[in-house]
């Protein structure tokens, strides 16, 4: 019998926790029969456009699609190249295939994100964009980049699915370039019941045309198609329940960056691990912790370990990076991203663990590395 059990993830408490304001939420939905394209969706847009400072949030299916369209509304097409690191979700690289671009894989730093020397020595004439990509709830000191960009006329579209109300400098992840994109897949920092996502952009120009695409490329104002579109809608249902989250999101960040205090606070000791920067240690940040991402020496051994004492830990995207998929590209070596990913590891992270959770697996840690 293990003294606790700890899942990676809760997705039946965090449903619970709220159950009867989703709840009504549905029925209210489902007694309207308001499903494609309605009042929900453009409450939602609204407040989302609000909430990250930005002229237009379009909401999408999926996060997958929102980089896609944001790429095809952006004018990235056949014979461009556009950067992006190695340590992502595949849908990062995919969506500039599916526009016919090439992704060019760089190297990560420090702190996990894109690494802007390498995007420096990845530049060739065919460069039209870097799509960097703020993971873990962190948004990557953006300075050296935008003046890559400034310098090469380049486009930033923000790949900042994972960092949802994140900021470097007071400036707001996915408001950097001429669009940012996110992702509520369920387990995300704003995660609905299914796959949603969204674009935000100020460009007003961009959100016409990503208008037109999530919707079969017709034109909002007279319903003709204008466009090759695709159906890329977020679901009103869905946007219903992410507009109501919505309010609960600082509460959940901010329980978030205590759980990230306390993990520095019981491991930072530790020499055999590599934390995040915790919350207020790096004033130009604000981090949401969409995930703690931690580096461990014997991490294999580690994860097993923590197996044992019932406490879930995750390697991202299965501990691949996409240098890794040998099938999709002949990729240059990327020693950075090759020494992280055979010593990174997540530690449970979301807004429903207690602090005797934290206690526990930190414990555990600490007695693995006899300490
Ligand atoms: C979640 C995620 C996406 C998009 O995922 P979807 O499942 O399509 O919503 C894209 N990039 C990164 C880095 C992500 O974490």
């Amino acid at each position: 019998m293990k003294a606790r059990e700890i899942p990676f993830f809760n997705y039946p408490a965090l449903f619970e926790h709220r159950r009867d304001l989703y709840l009504d939420k549905v029925t209210d939905v489902l007694q309207r029969g308001a499903y494609i394209m309605q009042q929900d969706l453009e409450d939602f847009e609204s407040n989302l456009a609000k909430f990250t400072g930005s002229s237009h949030a379009i909401g999408v299916a999926d996060g997958t699609m929102a980089l896609l369209m944001s790429l095809k509304a952006a004018g990235i097409t056949h014979d461009d190249e556009v950067i992006v690191p190695a340590h992502t979700f595949i849908a990062s690289a995919a969506a500039i295939h599916h526009v016919g671009a090439t992704p060019i894989l760089v190297d990560c730093g420090y702190d996990h994100l894109i690494d802007a020397e390498s995007i420096e020595k990845a530049l060739t004439n065919k460069t039209k964009a870097i799509m960097p990509v703020q993971l873990n709830g962190r948004v990557v000191n953006m300075d050296p980049i935008l003046e890559i960009a400034k310098k090469e006329n380049l486009l930033i579209i923000e790949d900042s699915c994972q960092s949802l109300g994140a900021s470097y400098k007071g400036v707001q992840a996915g408001t950097f370039g001429i669009a940012g994109t996110f992702s509520f897949f369920p387990a995300k920092t704003l995660g609905c019941f299914g796959d949603g996502g969204a674009i935000i952009t100020s460009d007003d120009n961009l959100a016409k045309k990503l208008k037109m695409l999530r919707d079969h490329g017709r034109d909002p104002l007279d319903g003709k198609s204008k466009v090759f579109g695709f159906n890329g809608r977020l679901d009103n249902l869905h946007a219903a329940i992410l507009d109501l989250k919505l309010n609960f999101y600082d509460e959940d960040i901010a329980r978030r960056r205590e759980i990230a205090t306390l993990y520095q606070t019981s491991l930072g000791h530790i020499s055999q691990l590599i934390l995040p920067p915790a919350p207020d240690s790096q004033p130009d940040h604000f981090d949401v912790f969409q995930n703690y991402e931690i580096q461990a020496d014997n991490r294999d051994q580690l994860k097993e370990y923590l197996y044992d004492q019932g406490i879930g830990t995750i390697l991202q995207w299965g501990g691949y990076t996409i240098n890794d998929f040998n099938d999709l590209g002949d990729w240059d070596s990327l020693p950075n991203t090759e020494a992280l990913a055979s010593r990174f590891l997540m530690l449970p992270m979301h807004p429903l663990l207690t602090n005797e959770d934290i206690e526990y697996i930190c414990k555990h840690i600490a007695n693995f590395y006899k300490i």
